[in-house]
């Protein structure tokens, strides 16, 4: 494309992660995602021959599964300069958007492992540090078969209603908690995952209100998982049920037991750091709709010259340059400042979130539009960018009810 990155003063540092991070896209993530897209079987995309681990083991090749870890487990957080954490996300979310969620979301458990000073505990972290077999996979399981859009609004005073609490239920017996209940199909990761942090409830009385979280090795009696969901777009990312009964865990797996966390760790920083992350990978998304469609229309010949010199499709690109380069700043300004300023501005979070998806949707659409008939065809990759940018607006909480969420901090 001919269009700058507005990438003012690359490190030579950040000038390398965004190389290496656009050849890995273009090399690996793109061709396996548009491939694990086709299989019509869910469960292929899962199987032991399939090139989707391939994928995780060439990121953590890279070190890129690193990059969240603190260094007392041997990860890189702190090394890593912010404008390299939106080159990441948005580049391999450029690539590929399901992919990018799978590989993002597998260092949930470990991340709150590292926080604990639990010897146990902290070997798992470097475990999965250096781990580059991507042997061990983690998954964050909150959304319930009857509790979605709830778990958004868990910070807000009236989401104590005892109604609103969460099915999956851990009951203190001595020094261990016994867990039962059901996470639902949309567990990203959630049929291949070797460890989870799952939300659970601790006191049901207090519904959302009290509410904790535990890390869970997934190979516990008791555990069992769901099959891998079929589904519209982002195919590549396997999603599936985990049911829990009766699960005997020692208390020290579960990391935030504390419900009066519940309104800040759970209501706020969770949903604006996965809010924040959610903007830049969609972000990415928008931007590789966009250039599908500047490269269409400079190449496809109607009227005797490229489409691309028909006053309706510049505008139209020009419209859509417009829309993405406004999500992208959004998205890089709410990164820059949630990345240090913890528990990070929610209210901007959700907006940049419910932006990208909904440019990323829209340009998405557009260009399929500038595409014609070749538009809906599986020979471009356009209509599945299309439909995985669908999937996002309702990824990580619906837009609307994060937007009522976020509007609390107005
Ligand atoms: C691609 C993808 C990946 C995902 N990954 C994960 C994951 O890794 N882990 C995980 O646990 N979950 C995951 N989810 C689940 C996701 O977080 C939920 O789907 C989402 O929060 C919505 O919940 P729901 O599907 O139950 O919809 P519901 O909550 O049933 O909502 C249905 C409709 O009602 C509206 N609505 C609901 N409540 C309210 C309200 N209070 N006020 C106004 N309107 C309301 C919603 O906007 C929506 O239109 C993923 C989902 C997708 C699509």
């Amino acid at each position: 494309m001919n269009y700058p990155d507005l990438d003012i003063n690359l490190t030579e540092d950040e000038t390398a992660i965004k190389d290496m991070v656009q050849r890995f896209g273009e090399e690996v993530v793109r061709p396996a995602g548009i491939r694990l897209d086709k299989l019509a079987d869910p469960a292929d995309v899962i199987a032991a021959d399939s090139e989707l681990w391939d994928v995780h083991r060439a990121y953590r090749e890279l070190g890129l599964h690193k990059f969240r870890l603190p260094k007392s487990v041997g990860g890189m957080a702190g090394e890593v300069s912010m404008l390299s954490s939106i080159l990441i996300g948005e580049g391999i979310g450029y690539a590929d958007s399901g992919l990018a969620i799978s590989l993002a979301v597998t260092g949930s458990p470990f991340a709150y492992a590292a926080m604990s000073d639990d010897p146990e505990l902290q070997g798992w972290a470097r475990a999965y540090v250096e781990d580059k077999n991507a042997e061990m996979i983690g998954c964050w399981a909150i959304t319930e078969p009857d509790h979605g859009s709830d778990w958004i609004m868990a910070g807000e005073p009236t989401s104590n209603n005892p109604r609103m609490a969460p099915g999956v239920r851990a009951i203190k017996q001595g020094d261990e908690y016994i867990l039962t209940g059901q996470k639902s199909s949309w567990v990203s990761n959630g049929t291949i995952s070797t460890h989870a942090s799952l939300h659970v409830s601790l006191e049901p009385e207090q519904g959302m209100h009290g509410t904790g979280i535990c890390i869970l090795p997934l190979d516990l009696p008791g555990i069992r998982r769901g099959p891998p969901l079929d589904k519209l777009g982002q195919r590549a990312l396997n999603q599936g049920e985990i049911f829990l009964d009766e699960v005997t865990i020692p208390r020290k797996y579960m990391i935030v037991p504390d419900t009066s966390q519940a309104n800040t760790i759970i209501g706020e920083n969770i949903w604006a750091g996965a809010n924040t992350g959610m903007s830049v990978t969609f972000g990415g998304v928008a931007k590789s709709a966009l250039d599908e469609a500047i490269k269409y229309a400079s190449e496809r010949v109607q009227g005797g010259v490229p489409i691309m010199e028909h006053q309706n499709i510049k505008l139209k690109l020009m419209k859509m340059f417009q829309m993405v380069e406004a999500a992208r700043s959004l998205s890089r300004r709410t990164m820059a400042y949630n990345l240090n300023n913890p528990p990070g501005s929610l209210a901007h979070a959700v907006s940049a979130k419910a932006l990208s998806t909904e440019t990323a949707f829209l340009v998405a659409s557009e260009a399929v539009q500038i595409h014609g008939g070749n538009g809906l065809s599986k020979e471009y990759v356009i209509e599945k960018i299309m439909r995985d940018a669908r999937a996002s607006m309702i990824e990580d909480g619906t837009n609307e009810v994060l937007l009522l969420r976020g509007a609390a901090f107005l």
